[in-house]
């Protein structure tokens, strides 16, 4: 077990790394200061919650690393008007961190007992405007569209066309892209007037996006 003198200055490392990682936004720093990652990363690995590194959750998934968290937070430019759309709740971290930044949260996992325990953490954190829902997330939230930011967290061999089509003009999607299991594109998509602008940010591993609902 880890002792717990150590967590400050655990937490102050995990600051400093995600700074030298290039999360830089001080809004994004701030939040994730404020959201501690340990009641997210529950059981065995609990003594690894500040390290820079992804950590298995029930389902056979993953939370992310947090300097991706961090990377895909500050890439979505999220403003305090938004209503952001996250498709994969998993542990919840993400969708923590995005409700300090934004007006509401939509979380979508296929996995309900990741929904129910993620509930459980946003209530002990006092976040009241996180909205959660047990659905494949691919076809996005159709009764709340359109979003101004989209985020997913699980990888799609193409951006999910309901995803695109619920996003607001003007709105951003950061979605992770990509043919292998091994390694995928972080893109970023922009809507226009007339159409999406795309870019590419970086290289990630997230578990793939699935059809339909999970068994639990
Ligand atoms: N954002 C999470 C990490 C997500 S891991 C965090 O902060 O911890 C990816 C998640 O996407 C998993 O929980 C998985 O169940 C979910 N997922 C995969 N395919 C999905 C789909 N079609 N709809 C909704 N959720 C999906």
């Amino acid at each position: 077990m880890s002792d717990p003198d150590d967590i400050p200055e655990r937490k102050m490392r995990f600051l400093f790394q995600l700074r030298s990682r290039g999360v830089t936004d001080p809004r994004v720093l701030e939040a994730m200061e404020r959201i501690d990652r340990g009641p997210f990363v529950r059981g065995h690995f609990e003594d690894r919650a500040y390290e820079d590194t992804p950590l298995p959750i029930p389902c056979g998934q993953t939370i992310s690393q947090p300097s991706v968290v961090g990377l895909m937070t500050q890439a979505l430019e999220v403003g305090p008007r938004d209503k952001v759309l996250e498709v994969g709740t998993g542990s919840g971290y993400q969708a923590a961190i995005l409700a300090l930044l934004c007006r509401r949260v939509y979380t979508v996992d296929r996995h309900r007992r990741l929904v129910v325990e993620a509930e459980e953490i946003f209530q002990q954190f006092g976040l009241t405007n996180i909205t959660t829902r047990v659905a494949d997330g691919s076809f996005g939230l159709p009764e709340q569209a359109p979003f101004d930011r989209i985020i997913v967290t699980a990888a799609a061999e193409d951006p999910p066309g309901p995803l695109l089509a619920q996003l607001k003009i003007g709105g951003i999607m950061v979605v992770p892209v990509g043919q292998s299991d091994a390694v995928q594109t972080l893109i970023r998509v922009r809507r226009s007037e007339t159409g999406f602008d795309y870019d590419e940010l970086r290289q990630v591993r997230f578990v793939p996006l699935v059809e339909g609902l999970g068994q639990t």
